[in-house]
């Protein structure tokens, strides 16, 4: 049972929640759509990749200085970054990611990409495009609101490397240190739903390299070496046992050894062996734990097998867990409920994806990350399966050559932007 300060508490919520959605559907009643598709469809022609998005970041800071905003780009790298200050206020920063990915598109789309082997096949574009909507929308309807506007264009989201590059580049120095940040994605599912989870939405990822040295000699002299072949075999076998045995059955976590090489010849034992693999893991003490025992397999078993130096483990890329601070991300999942109905919001649950927004925390700002559906609605009614579940394992998905997001939910994710900014900023 709720107690009557908690009852009261909700329906400020619920009040707050209506009052942002009614200023959203105003300010976005006049969107400039063919500009806006214009914009989506010359990003996805023009792909670029991890910390190589000059254009990109030149289209979305032009967008945005058009808007009024104050702008700043090369920040680690290739970020964009651009500034609206209105008066007293919280500061929110909304986050778009710009890279494009290695994949060679397939979707036969009129606007398909023109550079070979690079594509937009995670719709990094389409949050851009998103970005640039909203800026335009909160920009013109700043009577609406007072705060502060923060927008950032965030290079290398696909490495893992653009967020902690920006914040290491003085992000927040130079501009502001945001109160609340707001992110969203394109994902496959019929166009029109807005899924949120409060709390740990998306898996954190680390790859991480070892290289044992042996020491090579000739295939028919085996004792006069140290056979790193032979002690990579143990290693990966051994490591099986890191998510089997060290690590609760309660817990969700993932090893995976995707490439393992040594050797030249067959009468050749090499002098080292390399191994390079992935964890997925949902808590930073889950991929703590793995981490060292990857470290303490690694040295037992060079040390098992008498190898000359210690081995090298490099924790290369990495994701955080993105976790969303509940009371925000319920906040703006209630905005949009009341925006686009409330059957359109659902928890889905965690993702064994992942993401870097999380490092423009800086360890402590509050977030809310959620995902925005897209595959047209033509392609959803033909794929096969009675239910959401088996259509979604059907039709594209991100990273793949044939996803293609419809451009009806341009509109929509420019929606979830401002609404959820005017959820966190102050009414005018
Ligand atoms: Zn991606
Ligand atoms: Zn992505």
């Amino acid at each position: 049972m709720p107690t009557p300060a908690a009852h009261t508490a909700h329906a400020v919520h619920a009040d707050h929640a209506v009052r942002a959605a009614r200023t959203a559907e105003s300010l976005t009643a006049d969107l400039p759509l063919t500009a806006l598709e214009d914009l989506y469809r010359d990003l996805h022609r023009h792909p670029e990749l991890s910390l190589h998005e000059h254009r990109t970041a030149a289209a979305l800071a032009g967008r945005l200085r058009a808007a009024g905003f104050e702008t700043a780009d090369g920040i680690g790298g290739t970020g964009v970054a651009g500034i609206l200050r209105n008066g007293d206020g919280p500061t929110v920063l909304l986050r778009a990611d710009l890279d494009a990915l290695p994949v060679k598109e397939e979707t036969g789309l009129p606007y398909a990409s023109e550079v070979d082997g690079v594509m937009h096949a995670c719709g990094h574009d389409l949050h851009v495009t998103w970005l640039a909507g909203a800026a335009g929308a909160l920009a013109a309807g700043r009577d609406a609101w007072s705060g502060t506007l923060f927008l950032v264009g965030q290079p290398a989201e696909e490495s893992g490397q653009g967020a902690a590059r920006m914040i290491a580049d003085g992000l927040y120095e130079r501009f502001a240190r945001p109160d609340v940040l707001l992110g969203q994605h394109a994902v496959p599912g019929p166009a029109g739903l807005y899924p949120h989870v409060p709390g740990l939405i998306m898996a954190a990822a680390t790859e991480i390299d070892i290289v044992v040295h042996g020491r090579g000699g000739h295939g028919s002299r085996p004792e006069t070496t140290v056979d790193p072949v032979v002690t990579a075999a143990y290693l990966v076998t051994r490591l099986q046992t890191v998510v089997s045995r060290e690590i609760a059955a309660g817990e969700a976590a993932v090893l995976t050894v995707g490439r393992i090489e040594a050797g030249t010849r067959h009468n050749i034992i090499p002098a080292e062996a390399r191994i390079a693999l992935s964890l997925r893991t949902r808590s930073e003490q889950v991929r703590e734990r793995m981490i060292g025992a990857i470290r303490r397999i690694a040295h037992g078993e060079c040390l098992a097998a008498g190898c000359p130096r210690e081995p090298e483990v490099t924790v290369g890329a990495t994701f955080p867990a993105t976790v969303n601070d509940a009371g925000t991300d319920r906040l703006i999942a209630a905005v949009h409920g009341e925006l686009f109905g409330a059957g359109t919001v659902f928890d889905p649950g965690p993702a064994m994806g992942s993401e870097d927004f999380p490092e423009l925390a800086a360890g402590s700002i509050p977030y809310a990350y959620w995902f925005v559906t897209t595959t047209p609605p033509d392609v959803w009614e033909q794929a096969p399966g009675a239910d959401l579940a088996a259509k979604l394992d059907a039709v594209p998905s991100n990273h793949s050559p044939h996803f293609a997001p419809d451009p009806s939910t341009i509109a929509p994710g420019v929606r979830t932007l401002v609404s959820g900014a005017l959820a966190v900023l102050s009414p005018a």
